[in-house]
Parts: structure tokens; C-alpha cells; sequence
């Protein structure tokens, strides 16, 4: 499996009237093809802005990127035109996001929206279009799909209008598929559906999907590797198996204990004390000091790089400064 897309050294600040809000702080990772990349943590570390990074949707002013490459399919992202990005949204990459409603434009049908997409990026009349617009509403299971593509939005459940949404996202056959919390505001069971209809469709295309969620549960249903973010930076990352079976970083294993668990009203016993650090005013060392039981003198003078502690398993955290 060769590499899609490769984030190196990646900083994107926001400049507000109070400071410098360094939303994504050096962080750095991959994807390769068909694979689903896992990017955790909790709201406000920098998971979305990443995302948005990539596909340049940061609003300039106050944000920017000030540093570091985005390879997608050999080519720099950072660099390119808006022109160049128009090509590729929606067409080699496309997002979905927690509520369609906010992609999904609330006076045009679905199909419209669809077709559109489609006619946009790829060379096909609007008939045909149409056709393939149908096609891809059934392929994601939404049953009439012949009426529903004459539907507005706001005649579709919450659920149905993600499965719109991910018709649309998938449309142009992307290579890459960002899905920002893309089941966070369905209930349990739609949640599930959801998650069961992208990994099919993912299996079905090789579509690489980076799967943006605060949810460990939806990480080790879908993904193959992956990432934990905390204040804008990379703590730890690993394949699927190694962060459940060996996780490493105190943050991770916070998220891991404060995982509901079915069927027992654990939610939030465990959960981690303390809030994300304040962006304009974040602590020395180590920014998860303030909350980490394990916090030693070094962890508040020292900022932890992110280190190799084996095979494909890496970790910024003190605690495994000795590990080689
Ligand atoms: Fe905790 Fe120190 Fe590791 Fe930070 S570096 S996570 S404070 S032990
Ligand atoms: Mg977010």
C-alpha cells in the first residue's frame, strides 16, 4: 500500500486580537491507500483544523498555515492554487461532516446537489448524472431512492441525510474521504448503520478515509491506524490492535477509561479530570501535565517530542524517555 497523503511538520495558526492560537502545533502523519486513519481526542485538539488544513478551508484571516507539506498524491497541498484546490475538493478528496445539514444546501434537492457534484467533476450530462446520482443513493441504502432524489433535505431523517451526504461525498470516487465526527449527532443504532455502510463502501472502492472522532468505540470498529491528538499536538500513535492492547500515553489511556461502557452506567466516572489547556495560555512542558497523575518534575519544564518506543508505535510522553 503506497502512501496518499503524508502531513509533515504541519502548523496552522490562528492570529486573534488576545494571541497566537496554535490550533495544529507540528503535527505530523500519514494515510496510506485504503487505509482508515483514526484521528482521536477531545473537542478543541486540533483534529478538525487539521482536516480543514488539508483541503484548505481555513478562514484567512485570522488562521493560516505557517509551516510544513501536505503530499497528496505527490503533490504539496500548501502550495497549490485555489484553482488547483477546486479541482480536487469534492472530487479526489471529499468531507463529510457531524451535521449534513450544514453541507447539504437546504433549497436544492439531494439530487440536485448530487448531480451537480457530479457534472462538476466529472464529464457526464446531466441525465446521466441523474442516473448515477440514483445509483449512488442506493448503493448507500437509502430505500425510493428514485423519489428521494427529488427530496429536499429537510424531508430526510437525520439519518438518511448522512447517507445523502456520503452518496454525495462519494460520488466523484474520491481517493480520500475526510469524515469529521460523521455519526456524533445520530442515536446508537443509526450510528452503527452508518459506520457499517462506510466501511462496505470502503471495501468496495479502496477509498482511504480519515476518520476525525472523540469515540474510541467508532476507532476500533473502523480503523486501521491510529492518531491521538491533544492541544494541537500528535501524543501517541499506533495500529488499531497496538493502541487498545498497549496503549501508552496517560492521555490515551484517560480516553480508554472514560470509554462508556454498554450495558453499565460508567459514563464519565472515569472520564479525565480537567479541561483542555486554555489555547492562548497553555501550560510549560508538557501541555498534559495538569491533568496527568503521573506528571513528574521534567514533564513541567520539558515539552516531550514524539518518540519511536517500537515498531511503528510512537509516543510523546517522558515516561518513556528510557525506551529505546
Ligand atoms: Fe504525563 Fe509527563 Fe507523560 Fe506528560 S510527559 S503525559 S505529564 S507523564
Ligand atoms: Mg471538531
Amino acid at each position: 500500500m503506497g502512501e496518499l497523503l503524508s502531513i509533515k511538520n504541519l502548523k496552522t495558526y490562528f492570529y486573534t486580537e488576545d494571541g497566537v492560537i496554535k490550533a495544529v502545533d507540528d503535527v505530523s502523519l500519514s494515510i496510506r491507500e485504503g487505509e482508515t486513519l483514526g484521528v482521536v481526542g477531545e473537542s478543541g485538539c486540533g483534529k478538525s483544523i487539521t482536516a480543514m488544513s488539508i483541503l484548505k478551508l481555513i478562514p484567512n484571516p485570522p488562521g493560516k498555515i505557517v509551516d510544513g507539506e501536505i503530499i497528496f498524491d505527490g503533490k504539496d497541498l500548501t502550495k497549490a492554487t485555489d484553482e488547483e484546490i477546486r479541482k480536487i475538493r469534492g472530487n479526489k478528496i471529499s468531507v463529510i461532516f457531524q451535521e449534513p445539514m450544514t453541507s447539504l444546501n437546504p433549497v436544492f434537492t439531494i439530487g440536485d446537489q448530487i448531480i451537480e457534484a457530479i457534472v462538476l467533476h466529472q464529464n457526464m450530462n446531466k441525465e446521466k448524472a441523474r442516473e448515477k446520482a440514483i445509483d449512488m443513493l442506493k448503493l448507500v441504502g437509502i430505500p425510493r431512492a428514485d423519489e428521494v432524489v427529488d427530496a429536499y433535505p429537510h424531508e430526510l431523517s437525520g439519518g438518511m441525510r448522512q447517507r445523502a451526504m456520503i452518496a454525495m461525498a462519494m460520488a466523484c470516487n474520491p481517493k480520500l474521504l475526510i469524515a469529521d465526527e460523521p455519526t456524533t449527532a445520530l442515536d446508537v443504532t443509526i450510528q452503527a448503520q452508518i459506520l457499517d455502510l462506510m466501511r462496505d463502501l470502503k471495501n468496495k472502492t479502496n477509498t482511504s478515509i480519515m476518520l476525525i472522532t472523540h469515540d474510541l468505540g467508532v476507532v476500533a470498529e473502523m480503523a486501521d491506524h491510529v492518531v491521538v491528538m491533544y492541544a494541537g499536538k500528535v501524543v501517541e500513535e499506533a495500529n488499531v490492535y497496538e493502541i487498545f492492547k498497549n496503549p501508552m500515553h496517560p492521555y490515551t489511556l484517560g480516553l480508554l477509561e472514560s470509554k462508556p461502557i454498554l450495558n453499565q452506567d460508567k459514563d464519565r466516572l472515569n472520564s479525565i479530570p480537567g479541561q483542555v489547556p486554555n489555547p492562548l495560555n497553555m501550560p510549560e512542558g508538557c501541555y498534559f501535565h495538569p491533568r496527568c497523575s503521573k506528571a513528574m518534575d521534567i514533564c513541567r519544564r520539558e515539552q516531550p517530542e514524539l518518540c519511536s518506543v517500537k515498531d511503528g508505535h510512537r509516543v510523546a510522553c517522558h515516561l518513556y524517555r528510557e525506551v529505546k
